[in-house]
């Protein structure tokens, strides 16, 4: 069975539950540059891979399980994928931010939205009614408001320091977000009893969880 885990928030809380259930990878990966983790388990084997990549490896089959945030899944649409377990890890909150006062205005062209959430600021403007130019970005999003690239961005929000530390405000929370174990359809059906081993070590270390394939 392969699990794919990607690099930061996720490692960081996913490696104590792995852990917790006696599963030791062979090195460390938050330190370790490998990308393929043979475990103490002979059945089990992690990848560490971009967020974003995660539901890809699972939806193709190249990984089992995976744990992903609500974010990425929205982004990716979540096809070919059964989502059994909300990990509860890496909460934050998908906000709609900008300088003060700029949801207001200009009424003359359509509000221009800096984000690397481009599904979900288009799905989010729809259902309000408010024409967007969308300007698709991969990092520091709130460099945008203040180079006069957009008005607003779309992005996720945790301590709000970020914003804060730019002179940005929060307008609209568009969802709250967490990690969820994703799971490949086919893998579910040709390799059930192993996964629902991993998904009962998953929902006893996030405190109970129902863990029952969706
Ligand atoms: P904060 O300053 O605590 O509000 O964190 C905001 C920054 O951290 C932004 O650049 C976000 O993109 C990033 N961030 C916050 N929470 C998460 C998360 N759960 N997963 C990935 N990135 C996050």
């Amino acid at each position: 069975m392969t699990l794919a885990l990607s690099k930061g928030r996720i490692l960081e809380d996913t490696l104590p539950m792995l852990s917790a259930a006696g599963v030791t990878p062979e090195e460390d990966p938050l330190t370790s540059r490998k990308l393929v983790f043979a475990t103490n388990d002979p059945g089990l084997r992690l990848l560490v891979i971009r967020a974003s990549d995660v539901p890809t490896f699972v939806a193709y089959g190249a990984a089992d399980v995976g744990v992903a945030g609500k974010d990425v899944l929205v982004e990716h649409g979540g096809r070919d994928l059964y989502e059994p377990l909300d990990l509860g890890i890496a909460r934050c909150r998908m906000m709609v931010a900008g300088l003060p006062g700029a949801l207001d205005g200009p009424a003359s062209r359509p509000l221009r939205v800096a984000t690397k959430y481009v599904e979900t600021a288009r799905a989010h403007f729809a259902r309000v009614g408010r024409q967007v130019e969308i300007i698709k970005l991969y990092g520091s999003m709130e460099l945008a408001p203040i180079v006069g690239l957009a008005d607003v961005i779309v992005d996720l929000v945790d301590t709000g320091n970020t914003l804060r530390a730019n002179g940005l405000e929060a307008f609209t929370e568009i969802d709250t977000i967490s990690s969820r174990l994703v799971v490949n359809k086919a893998s579910m059906k040709m390799k059930h009893a192993a996964i629902q081993r991993l998904l009962a070590t998953f929902a006893t270390a996030t405190g109970g969880g129902d863990a029952a394939a969706g």
